[in-house]
């Protein structure tokens, strides 16, 4: 789907190599180097008085996902901390108390519907965003993030830059 190519050789008794090639278009990645300078002076524009990076929690347990958020989240001026658990995110959010909180629903152990609901239960947290996100788009998940006390749902794959608008739109409301 990439228009890449997966190839195999193999040898017995001596080994087999495996070789994946992704076609890479430099010409794209540079263009998409100018945008988190144009959404970095969005987000000073919301908050012009401080010079500190908001915080923010990232729970999510898939290593390419938080490999994605943050590379893309620092770039844009946020201060990133990664649970990859529920009970991590309960306990890094009561320890750090941060601006936002970005909630996977799909985690081992404590998922984030029960996440959200315990850190909605510490009355520093009453009032931090949390932005519930799910892999899967289904019935009734919006009504279970929002029932739990989650102030917005994003359904993957995120959009980076619209994830980034609605992030902007919550610490601007609360500064
Ligand atoms: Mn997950």
């Amino acid at each position: 789907m990439h228009g890449g190519q997966v190839t195999a050789e193999s040898e017995i008794g001596k080994g087999s190599r495996f070789t994946v090639t992704l076609p890479y278009d430099l010409s794209q990645s540079s263009a998409s180097e100018s945008e988190p300078t144009v959404t970095n002076s969005l987000q000073l524009a919301v908050n012009p008085e401080n010079a500190i990076a908001p915080l923010m929690l990232l729970a999510e347990d898939n290593e390419a996902n938080i490999q994605t958020f943050t590379s893309y989240l620092i770039a844009v001026n946020y201060r990133i901390i990664v649970a990859k658990n529920g009970e991590d995110a309960v306990a890094m959010a009561k320890a750090n108390s941060p601006d936002i909180i970005l909630m996977d629903i799909q985690m081992p152990g404590m998922d984030g519907i029960e996440a959200t609901k315990q850190i909605r239960l510490d009355l520093n947290l009453i009032n931090t965003p949390i932005i519930a996100l799910t892999a899967l788009a289904m019935e009734g998940d919006r009504e279970r993030c929002l029932a739990a006390g989650a102030n917005s749902y994003v359904a993957k794959p995120v959009k980076l830059r619209q994830l980034n608008l609605l992030i902007q739109q919550f610490l601007g409301s609360v500064n």
